[in-house]
């Protein structure tokens, strides 16, 4: 026994919170290096992949260094030490340290990326700025003679109707009185053609996700004794999802989008090129809505949420203009890198309460100290002067 728990443990542990199929169809993300038998006693935490990072993996001991970017977003067809990916996960296998990517699984988790951020700007009451789909549920209702009821519910079960988070074969019975008349030419299970039957059946009920309908209900059909069961299949209305992109809350009070933006430099991670902010200085600001990462997709949805402002990464010229010109709506231009930071420290937390409530065992946990915001250079322009129409047209 060695004390801490397999990779394979670890990785299970951070599929839960991250599940791999709420990933965006061209992402990827899971597991790329190691050995899940390999125990695992460290793990570090970072941004991106990069050769600063696996440096700090490598000299704190880690046995997995968990980021939020991939390091292979498209395929590749080798690994040769002739580039910089090669040389990383190479010398990431050599050493024996595993990597694993949560990337838009984490951004759309509850919590997740946009959470944390939302966290360290003090927003409370957050709600997905666009909500993920809910999964489509069925409820099946069918009626059984009440000695073949647990027969037909495990039948359902098997068929994948009844989970429910971690619960399996979840069904509601009541007990009630079915009543047929079966015609001339019927076969019935119970009871004669032409005579009226009174049968002791259990009503069962159970939720089912929507793609499992057919199987379901051909499950109930095989199960069920009846020559003619009776059954419903009900579309359920769900309640709005807790998980999506970016979130959308409440400050405490409002403030002035200046002194809004003089604190989001505070509560971020330091990084060279700092905020910048469109919008009137003394604009004031209370619902607050965060993308941590790229979020200039985002303008209409935190209009529609009723923000005052939109804090994320990546701005460009055009949409941020237009949004300029349509007016209402603050932006604030953060670091991609710096944006995403905060989710470190809550996913390291979360990993290990998660392991330590599964088991014995659980992990060592440490966050990048790397600045991987790849932008190291910044000189303000408020010194230049912008031409006057006369000089710009001197110009040769
Ligand atoms: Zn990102």
């Amino acid at each position: 026994m060695t004390g801490v728990p397999s990779l394979r443990q670890v990785v299970a542990a951070l599929d839960a919170r991250y599940q791999p199929s709420w990933a965006e169809p061209w992402d990827a993300v899971g597991l790329v290096c190691g050995d899940p038998d390999a125990p695992v006693g460290r793990v570090l935490f970072a941004v991106d992949p990069v050769a600063a990072v696996a440096a700090e993996a490598h000299a704190i001991g880690a046995d997995l260094l968990v980021t939020h970017h991939p390091l292979f977003l498209r395929p590749v067809h080798g690994i040769a030490e002739t580039g910089a990916k090669g040389r990383l996960v190479s010398g990431l296998v050599r050493a024996g340290i595993a990597l694993f990517v949560a990337h838009t699984n984490a951004d759309v988790a509850s919590p997740g990326v946009s959470d944390a951020l939302a966290e360290v700007l003090g927003l409370t009451d957050c709600q997905p700025l666009v909500p993920t789909a809910p999964d489509s549920l069925d409820k099946v209702v069918t009626f059984v003679p009440v000695a073949d009821a647990d027969r037909v519910l495990d039948a359902l079960a098997a068929a994948g109707a009844g989970e429910i988070g971690d619960y399996r074969r979840c069904a509601w019975t009541a007990q009630g009185t079915g009543t047929f008349l079966p015609g001339a030419g019927a076969r019935p299970a119970i009871g004669q053609p032409g005579q009226v039957e009174t049968v002791a059946e259990t009503r069962v009920e159970m939720v089912l996700p929507r793609q499992r309908r057919a199987a379901v209900v051909a499950a109930l059909l095989v199960a069920h004794p009846y020559e003619e069961p009776a059954y419903d299949v009900f579309e359920l209305a769900l309640p709005p999802s807790q998980r999506g992109l970016g979130r959308v809350g409440e400050l405490p009070a409002a403030e002035l989008l200046q002194a809004f933006v003089n604190r989001a430099a505070t509560a971020l991670p330091a990084t060279v090129g700092g905020l910048r902010a469109l919008g009137p200085a003394d604009a004031p600001v209370r619902r607050v809505a965060v993308c941590g990462g790229s979020g200039d997709s985002l303008f209409a949805a935190a209009r529609a949420a009723g923000a005052n402002v939109l804090l994320t990464a990546d701005l460009r010229h055009h949409p941020a203009s237009e949004a300029a010109e349509d007016g209402g709506l603050c932006l604030v231009d953060a670091a991609h890198w710096a944006t995403e930071w905060p989710w470190l420290r809550v996913a390291a937390r979360t990993l290990r309460a998660d392991l330590s409530a599964g088991a014995t065992d659980t992990v060592e946990v440490a966050v990048s100290s790397q600045v991987t915001d790849p932008w190291r250079l910044h000189a303000p322009a408020s010194t230049g002067r912008v031409p006057t129409g006369q000089e710009a047209a001197d110009i040769p």
